[in-house]
């Protein structure tokens, strides 16, 4: 069993046991996720096997895709995407590649400002682009190194 206390601004929020170690990762995860308003944000997972480890930020906990199944196939995300596509007439909006010039571009839609760290943007048509792959791909890579200077 694995016993998590959630912490907001050392108040404690809550304890909850998990069954399994990635149970437990995944609700410190979106408790951070879920509280990034917040000024100060713990999390404390204690277990026979563990021992117990402290959590202060998002980046020390091992789980690192914010339910990507749920949320890519939620209904409000596929029609926001759809309009996000309209919107930028399926062109990707750094190179202007799109299905009409070559049929083997993959278009996706970005997230300007990700949604690990903006959550509430997630389903913002203005916070959504239209990317290639490769864009998409370049600019993922870039925010992950500049990730603590935004
Ligand atoms: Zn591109």
């Amino acid at each position: 069993m694995f016993n998590v206390s959630f912490f907001i601004n050392n108040q404690r929020l809550k304890s909850k046991s998990y069954k399994t170690q990635k149970g437990a990762y995944k609700a410190i995860y979106r408790h951070f996720v879920d509280n990034s308003a917040a000024s100060f944000i713990h999390a404390i997972l204690t277990s026979p096997e563990l021992g117990s480890e402290n959590y202060t930020h998002i980046e020390q906990v091992p789980f690192d895709e914010p339910s990507p199944i749920s949320f890519s196939l939620s209904k409000e995300w596929i029609k926001v995407r759809a309009q996000a596509l309209a919107r930028d007439k399926s062109c990707c909006q750094i190179c202007g590649a799109s299905k009409t010039v070559d049929n083997n571009v993959v278009l996706e839609v970005d997230h300007i400002k990700e949604r690990a760290t903006h959550p509430e943007l997630a389903l913002q048509l203005s916070n959504l682009q239209t990317l290639c792959s490769v864009c998409h791909r370049a600019k993922t890579n870039n925010f992950i190194g500049k990730k603590d200077n935004q």
